[in-house]
């Protein structure tokens, strides 16, 4: 492949840098580094290692401005989205540095020991491989806590974001991270498997493709390492017919189009009852015209170019592929030609199972639309899927809401809501969507060693 690792401004394709790839020796020293800062930091007390997430979070908010620049610079969403992104990093190390020590507090179990419990030892350096969707909030997602647990981290960022790798590198540096305790790795995806194979990366964090997660999944089964597999979705936004269907379809659009759609917990399919599908259908589309499309640094856009060049064309293939089995295009559904990877937003009504819209992780501005008859019927679609992230629900009747919402195969369920991740409630997926949680109480205990400790 490449040795180099070219950053595009998907706004208008002009290159911004390029930047060499890391050499084998330098990768080797980027492990035995992190090997070492590991050792020592276990040995740091939690009430001190969360100084170092405190700090992260003020250097995060003291460059935000600059921060979310590069984001909409690299990767095209909305500037305005991209500061939320900065700001929502820097609460999630706040959360983590006040909430980490009671999560990894020693758990007293009694048994006939004199004293017995669970305490919660870090497991050693974990390798994250990310994408560019959220560039800084996926990593910092994962390192607030897993530092926090007295981890190390290596990461592996999407190679259309090495200007973000790197910038998180200087946050990480300016925070006060111990030397070598944290490194970008600039490296292509074949180097990866080398790296999960050797002896001192304990588990691997993967946020992507279903695709590659099975990829990565084989490679550390076959090393026995742990991971955290975030993979794709195809997420169910069902409205039933006594919905207040103005303020479920304001929702949707929000939850369709936010970042430009490149979200595995966009809603990516409407199911809608029959008795208010026009309805619903009127006002989605009239909220969805109102979103501007340009330039994603100018305020008030919120349809900026997607992230590549190649997304956009697979994207566009799906919605192709869809019209052809008889879905009906309310809007959008063309190239925007000109500079920049720009596809408008997309509606697409009377999409039914067979479809791809229905059937694939639609990755962009892409709306689809199903009809259904009853709630029986928009829970079997909603579960007619390989995927299992998350899952929203609106209706009146909050009792069936929550009755149905255990019905849904999915790692969340949002009633009368838009699913969005929160420091403070775990997330994660089912089925092809993956295993393994992040956030909460829960995220921060997959890379520990949960020790059984026995006194005599
Ligand atoms: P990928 O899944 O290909 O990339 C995610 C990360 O995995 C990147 O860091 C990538 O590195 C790395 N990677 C790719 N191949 C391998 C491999 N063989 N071994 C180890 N690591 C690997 O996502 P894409 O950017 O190509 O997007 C494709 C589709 O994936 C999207 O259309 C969407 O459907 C889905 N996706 C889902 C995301 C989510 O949040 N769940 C996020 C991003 C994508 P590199 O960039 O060097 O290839």
């Amino acid at each position: 492949g490449s040795t180099m690792l070219v950053s595009v401004n998907p706004a208008d394709g002009a290159e911004l840098a390029r930047f060499p790839l890391h050499s084998e020796r330098e990768v080797e020293a980027a492990l035995a580094g992190a090997a070492a800062a590991q050792a020592a930091w276990r040995q740091v007390p939690i009430t001190e290692r969360v100084e170092l997430l405190r700090r992260m979070a003020s250097v995060l908010r003291a460059g935000k401005a600059g921060y979310a620049r590069l984001i909409t610079e690299e990767m095209g969403k909305p500037l305005a989205e991209a500061e939320g992104e900065i700001e929502k990093c820097a609460w999630n190390c706040d959360f983590y540095a006040k909430e980490a020590p009671a999560f990894l507090a020693d758990e007293i179990i009694a048994s006939s020991a004199s004293h017995s419990a669970v305490v919660f030892d870090p497991l050693g350096v974990v390798l994250a491989i990310m994408p560019w969707n959220y560039p800084f909030w996926q990593f910092f997602r994962f390192a607030a806590p897993a530092l926090a647990a007295g981890n190390g981290a290596l990461l592996k960022h999407a190679n259309n974001v090495p200007r973000c790798a790197l910038a998180i590198e200087e946050v990480m540096r300016a925070a006060g991270c111990p030397d070598g305790l944290f490194r970008t790795l600039l490296i292509d995806a074949g180097s990866v498997a080398g790296i999960i194979a050797d002896d001192r990366i304990a588990a691997v964090t993967l946020t992507g493709s279903t695709e590659v997660g099975a990829i990565v999944a084989a490679q550390a089964g076959k090393a026995l390492k742990k991971q955290v597999l975030e993979l794709g979705g195809s997420d169910p936004f069902i409205v039933l017919a006594d919905a207040d269907i103005e303020a479920a379809a304001m929702a949707a659009v929000k939850a369709r189009y936010v970042n430009v759609g490149q979200s595995c917990v966009n809603a990516k399919r409407f199911i809608v009852d029959n008795a208010v599908a026009e309805r619903f259908v009127e006002a989605f589309c009239r909220h969805a015209a109102a979103l501007k499309m340009g330039d994603p640094l100018q305020q008030g856009v919120s349809i900026g170019p997607m992230a590549r060049a190649n997304l956009r064309a697979t994207l566009h293939d799906q919605v192709q592929r869809s019209l052809a089995a008889g879905a009906v295009l309310k809007m959008g559904g063309a190239i925007v030609e000109g500079p920049g990877f720009f596809y408008p937003a997309t509606v697409l009504d009377h999409v039914t199972p067979d479809m791809a819209a229905f059937r694939e992780e639609t990755f962009g501005p892409v709306a689809a639309i199903v009809r259904v008859d009853g709630e029986e019927e928009a829970i079997a679609l909603a579960n007619d899927t390989e995927f299992g992230l998350g899952a929203a629900l609106w209706t009146a009747d909050v009792e069936t809401a929550t009755r149905l919402a255990r019905r849904i195969d999915a790692g969340a369920v949002f009633v009368n809501g838009i699913v969005a991740s929160d420091p403070r409630l775990p997330f994660g997926g089912i089925k092809r969507s993956g295993y393994g949680r992040e956030l909460g109480s829960y995220g921060i205990r997959e890379f520990v060693n949960l020790k059984t400790l026995w006194v005599g």
